[in-house]
């Protein structure tokens, strides 16, 4: 294997909102203690402390959908703040805070032909003698609140419909830039000239070489590039965006040149849910929410599980803590086996 140093865990949990957290503690609880928890943000539940409002009651039946607690992690109605504590001394009382890992944003899982998975960490996140995490099990509770990067300058409220972050609104022929270096550009660029839609499409990286992707993606990008059939506009960036007269985006580079395309469409990185799980190799079905086993929440992946509001439409920290419970049961139940197929 390629790596140089490996850690190996039973089970790995992506996201510490109530869904991590909570399967972090149950694991615990079903004896399971190699386990790492990575979060991207700096500190576990890090959605409720963004998003609800100082003071706000913590309900149990959220949006008014009743739920009992089906596994052994619960919570009694309560302010944020004290919710946020109590959630710090669960973690403290059953001995886990040593397992999460913060400020790291995974990006995919892969499943190796060893039946291990490798967790993938955003490129930004590793680091030099970095360790590569390999998991037997893996647990997707990444919420749904996940956003792509978005570039510092403004965008104008007349081409705001042109600037996107992906291919889904390019329309056959148009004059398409795409902006980034790493695997998610270059697949935009050279997918979108091998899509047949006739587009003019124009890579854009504010370094002047190809130094982020992986190896089939570097080649590929840089033969469209020689063959011309990419346009090529690296080793500068974008100062700002305006409107044209006739509506299209008129880009201005930091190095005085312009250009006017009809669509910007970025790959900056910051994943968002459905990223994750595409990527991973988990089927989506109808509003992108993935095809997963009601009773053990495991995806079509073996191994693989996922869980809290990237499953559901109306998510709550209850429905979280039960579905931990229940991924949790049945990593347990299999893991004697997974273990001694590896001894
Ligand atoms: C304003 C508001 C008020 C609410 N009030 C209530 C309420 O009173 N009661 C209730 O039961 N529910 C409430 N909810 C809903 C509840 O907060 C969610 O259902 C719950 O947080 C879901 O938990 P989760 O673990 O699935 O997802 P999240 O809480 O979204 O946690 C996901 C975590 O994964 C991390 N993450 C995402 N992507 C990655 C990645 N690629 N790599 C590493 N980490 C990643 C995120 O940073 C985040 O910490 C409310 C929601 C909102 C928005």
């Amino acid at each position: 294997m390629p790596y140089k140093n490996i850690r190996i865990v039973d089970l790995a949990i992506i996201g510490a909102g109530p869904g991590g957290v909570a399967s972090a503690i149950e694991a615990k609880l079903a004896g399971i203690d190699n386990i790492v928890v990575i979060e991207k943000a700096a500190t576990h539940n890090d959605m409720i402390h963004k998003f609800y409002k100082k003071g706000k009651r913590v309900d149990k039946d959220w949006m008014g959908i009743k739920f009992e607690f089906e596994g052994n992690v619960t919570f009694e109605e309560c302010p944020k703040e004290q919710y946020l504590d109590d959630m710090e001394h669960k973690i403290q009382n059953a001995g886990i805070a040593d397992k999460f890992i913060y400020g790291h944003e995974i990006i995919r899982v892969e499943k190796l032909d060893n039946g291990l998975f490798d967790i993938i960490i955003g490129h930004d996140n590793v680091e030099e003698g970095h360790e590569n995490l390999l998991a037997r099990n893996v647990i997707l509770s990444v919420g749904r609140m996940g956003k792509p990067n978005k570039p510092k300058y403004k965008f104008p409220k007349e081409i705001k419909p042109r600037l996107n972050f992906n291919l889904s609104k390019v329309q056959n022929g148009e004059r398409v830039m795409v902006v980034g270096g790493g695997d998610t550009a270059g697949e935009y660029a050279y997918g979108l000239v091998d899509l047949g839609m006739d587009c003019e499409v124009t890579l854009n990286y504010r370094k002047p070489t190809i130094t982020r992707m992986n190896p089939l993606n570097t080649e590929m990008t840089t033969k469209y590039l020689e063959e011309g059939k990419l346009l090529n506009k690296m080793g500068v960036d974008v100062e700002s965006v305006e409107a044209t007269e006739a509506g299209t985006v008129k880009v201005n580079f930091t190095d005085g040149t312009t250009g006017e395309y009809d669509r910007v469409v970025y790959a900056l990185g910051g994943t968002t849910p459905k990223d994750i799980l595409v990527n991973s190799g988990i089927k989506t079905g109808e509003w992108d929410v993935p095809v997963y086993d009601e009773k053990t929440m495991e995806t079509n992946v073996e191994g693989l599980y996922t869980i809290g509001d990237v499953v559901t439409d109306q998510g709550s920290i209850a429905l979280a803590f039960n579905h931990a419970n229940f991924a949790v049961t049945d990593v347990a139940s299999k893991l004697p086996a997974q273990q001694k197929a590896a001894s």
